[in-house]
């Protein structure tokens, strides 16, 4: 068994070596921040994402694929064949763009449609350019979200507390009711919770609850879609370098050390979460419904 010394350690390298780890410059960004802007860039699988036709033919609508964990996944995506609108805040436009560039790189139908998502009118004219630009819809990712931090719940207006609830889980319920007048059986709907839903911190009292409701939302939804044979799952990100964190969504110190308390000792980048989003989109998870997947660097809190 001494052997196994000589075996190459690959995976120490790819988790500890090739991905940044704290400390990081502080940053801060308003709300709803750059990716392009930040240091380092995450990655979001630009340079090395390669597909293998997973998702061929199929058409997707992911909310916040503009940077981030939907801009991961919108490559991802693409590269697996399928055609993808995104949905994005008009401030983001800079960001959204490479992204459109690159669904275009893949070969696939890029749509972009900015607009704020805590308005339902907006949410169902969303569904809809989407299916009819698309012509179809298959895949709905709802994966936007607003995180900002608030040390007590004294200080937390019922304006922010709305905004939260709006942005995560008003928008989630208006995009998914509006998409099924258009998702086939063999649809796969797939939102974005967090570990924050199990372990939620005392500075993310908004935030936190969110995250828990789409657990519930989404446990609820696969029992009641089973039967049209539309599935709905969620992934649970732990920490991930993205521009949530430096605009708002944590304080500036902590920044500098994010991700250090993750057993990898460092955060994900984006490109490493977008493999469990094409895992659950594609038939090969044709009896995957009602599941939460985690992924955050080793606690194994789920
Ligand atoms: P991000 O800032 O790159 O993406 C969030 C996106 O939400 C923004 O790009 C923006 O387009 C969108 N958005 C916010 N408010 C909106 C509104 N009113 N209207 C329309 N769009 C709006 O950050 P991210 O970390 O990739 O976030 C993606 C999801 O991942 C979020 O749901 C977030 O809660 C979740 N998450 C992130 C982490 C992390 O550590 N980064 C951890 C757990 C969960
Ligand atoms: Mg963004």
């Amino acid at each position: 068994m001494s052997d196994n010394k000589s075996i190459p350690t690959t995976r120490n390298e790819t988790h500890t070596v090739q991905f940044p780890t704290p400390p990081f410059p502080k940053q801060k960004q308003p709300f709803p921040g750059l990716a392009g802007k930040m240091i380092p860039r995450p990655d979001h699988g630009e340079t090395s994402y390669k597909g293998s036709e997973r998702l061929a033919g199929k058409k997707a609508l992911i909310t916040g694929g503009d940077s981030g964990i939907g801009r991961a996944v919108a490559i991802a995506f693409a590269r697996e064949g399928a055609d993808v609108a995104i949905n994005y805040l008009p401030e983001e436009e800079e960001d959204a763009k490479e992204v459109i560039e690159l669904i275009r790189a893949a070969g696939r139908k890029a749509v972009a449609i900015p607009g704020d998502i805590r308005e339902e009118s907006f949410c169902q004219r969303l569904v809809k350019q989407a299916a009819q630009e698309l012509e179809g819809l298959d895949l709905l990712v709802n994966n936007a979200g607003r995180q900002q931090y608030c040390e007590s719940i004294k200080d937390l207006s019922t304006e922010a507390f709305d905004a939260t609830f709006k942005t995560n889980v008003y928008a989630m319920f208006w995009i998914t009711k509006a998409a099924l007048d258009y998702l086939p059986r063999g649809a796969s709907i797939i939102n974005t919770s967090s570990v924050q839903a199990y372990l939620p911190s005392e500075i993310l009292l908004d935030y936190a609850q969110t995250k828990a409701a789409i657990v519930a939302f989404t446990k609820s939804l696969a029992k009641q879609l089973g039967p049209e044979g539309i599935r709905v799952n969620a992934v649970a990100p732990g920490p991930y370098w993205t521009v949530l964190q430096c605009s708002g969504g944590q304080p500036q110190e902590k920044i500098e050390k994010f991700g250090e308390s993750a057993p990898l000792g460092r955060p994900g980048q984006p490109a490493e979460i977008a493999g469990l989003y094409v895992t659950l989109a594609s038939p090969e998870s044709s009896f995957t419904s009602g599941q939460v997947w985690c992924s955050d660097g080793g606690t194994g809190t789920l």
